[in-house]
């Protein structure tokens, strides 16, 4: 079965968040499954310098969203791409969705339309002779995809992935001509959302089927409190919608064969890792966990609750490590509470292999989402024996056994959740880790069980290789 799957990011070409994560590594795992995946990708700098001279030109358009554009076959990190190739577009230096100034682009809605429109060329007319039976459409840079599809190409089904409702795509009603969009589609049953056009809600409304990145996610998204405005459209949808967990790429994560640490196999292995990353933050022992953050800086990481319960982590002598950049004001709280107390440390920044060796030398990972649709760093915690506090929302609760006694007693905790998410709780669940901690049999089991848990991606590529045959069967 060939799967065209369009996205915005791709790891690890070009990467700011799980979705890169999950678009680069669920193309390999489907590949067991009998699925062939092309990724329909943007040509930013980054990924065109990625290329090997002079690729192949599938396709061309004279003016795709205001400027001429090409689609060029390649392969690249092991992944089968058609790179859109749209300077008027894409070749811009800096954040692929942000400006110098830090906002998003203006045109971010005609970029991601020319994307959407790409990848419904190639699904009505193929690619060199390739023709994909299913188009997976992930989030909402691919959200126009699905109408397209609808008005173009109505054989080929589609299915849309949420990884974050949070972004939408939203856009002025002024630029529906410009997308390509009909106006008699500007409704409550279409793409109109409170005015505006959202990309979004095309896709959840278009798509054959819809999927997100874990159960819990798939039905906080039908609530008010979780679902930022399109509950309602996913309750209506809710039968054609399904939870699947994301999983990590073992072989970029993979603590034996990990090229950025110390490699290890057990519990104990860590430690020349811990001792490195106590000095690379230029931290102390302190005699409690060694915790770390990785992260987006952002409120949805709920990291401004941390800093208040921190005391009672560094208190105990544990330390914290973090590794993030965003939002401007939380990048200053965490300065100056790193400055204010000496077991605290950041680094402001996005680093790859940083984040391997933090994941190695870490004895907990802290992980206070206010949501979160899946994760990952606490399925890296897992893996590397780091072991995960986190907050009891989305694919933190489907994928955290929490030490609960009953769990302790049978063996099988793996992690900490904290529930509800309030700065009293937070405080509980970090007294709770250094109290565990201290109990070093207690400690090894943790970290064990998480280092078997599976967190690979086989059981979910089984989930989407199901769902793209019923969507190849016609019988959805
Ligand atoms: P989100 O997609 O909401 O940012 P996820 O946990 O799903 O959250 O995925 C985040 C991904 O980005 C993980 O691979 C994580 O390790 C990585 N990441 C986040 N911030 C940084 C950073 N500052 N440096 C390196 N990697 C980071």
């Amino acid at each position: 079965m060939n799967i065209l799957s369009v996205t915005s990011e791709c790891a690890p070409l070009i990467k700011t968040g799980g979705l890169a994560d999950v678009a680069g590594a669920l193309p390999g795992a489907l590949t067991l499954e009998g699925c062939h995946v092309r990724t329909v990708l943007p040509g930013y700098p980054a990924v065109l310098a990625r290329l090997a001279p002079a690729p192949e030109v599938v396709l061309e358009f004279d003016d795709l969203f205001g400027g001429p554009a090409r689609v060029l076959q390649a392969t690249a990190a092991g992944l089968s791409l058609y790179v859109l190739d749209a300077a008027h577009l894409f070749a811009r230096d800096g954040a692929i969705y942000l400006g110098p100034d830090g906002k998003d682009w203006p045109d971010n809605p005609q970029r991601f339309a020319a994307l959407c429109w790409a990848g419904m060329v190639i699904a009505r007319d193929g690619a060199a002779g390739w023709v994909p039976d299913v188009v997976h459409c992930h989030d909402w840079q691919a959200g126009l995809l699905p109408y397209y599809l609808t008005k173009h190409a109505p054989h080929v089904p589609s299915v849309m992935t949420v990884h974050n409702i949070a972004f939408q795509g939203l856009a002025s009603p002024t630029l529906r001509e410009k997308l390509r969009l009909d106006a008699a589609d500007f409704t409550l049953s279409g793409y109109e959302y409170y005015g505006s056009i959202s990309a979004l809600k095309a896709g959840l409304i278009y798509a054959n089927l819809l999927t997100t990145v874990s159960p819990t996610y798939a039905r906080e998204l039908m609530t008010p409190e979780f679902g930022m405005g399109l509950d309602g459209v996913l309750r209506f949808r809710r039968k054609d919608l399904t939870g699947i967990l994301n999983g990590i790429d073992l072989d970029a994560w993979d603590p034996a064969r990990d090229p950025a640490i110390v490699p290890f196999t057990t519990p104990a292995g860590k430690a020349p890792n811990r001792k490195l990353l106590l000095a690379e933050f230029g931290l102390t022992d302190g005699g409690g966990p060694l915790c770390i953050v990785v992260s987006r800086l952002t409120q949805q990481k709920g990291l401004d609750l941390l800093i208040d319960a921190i005391p009672t982590l560094t208190d105990a002598g544990g330390r914290l490590a973090v590794l993030g950049t965003g939002d401007p004001v939380l990048e200053r709280a965490w300065r100056e509470t790193a400055e204010r107390n000496p077991g605290v440390a950041i680094h402001v920044g996005y680093d790859e292999a940083l984040s391997h060796r933090m994941l190695a030398g870490a004895d907990a990972i802290l992980v206070p989402s206010r949501f979160e649709p899946c994760g990952l760093t606490q399925l890296f915690g897992l893996h590397y024996g780091a072991v995960p506090v986190v907050a009891y929302t989305g694919g933190l609760a489907d994928t955290v056994i929490h030490a609960s006694h009953a769990a302790l007693q049978a063996g099988t905790a793996t992690g900490i959740q904290i529930q509800p998410l309030t700065g009293a709780a937070l405080r509980d669940g970090l007294a709770l880790l250094c109290e565990l901690y201290a109990q070093p049999a207690q400690w090894t089991r943790l970290q064990q069980n998480g280092m078997k848990h599976p967190v690979g991606w086989p059981a979910s590529a089984i989930q989407y290789a199901n769902l793209y045959e019923r969507l190849a069967n016609g019988s959805k």
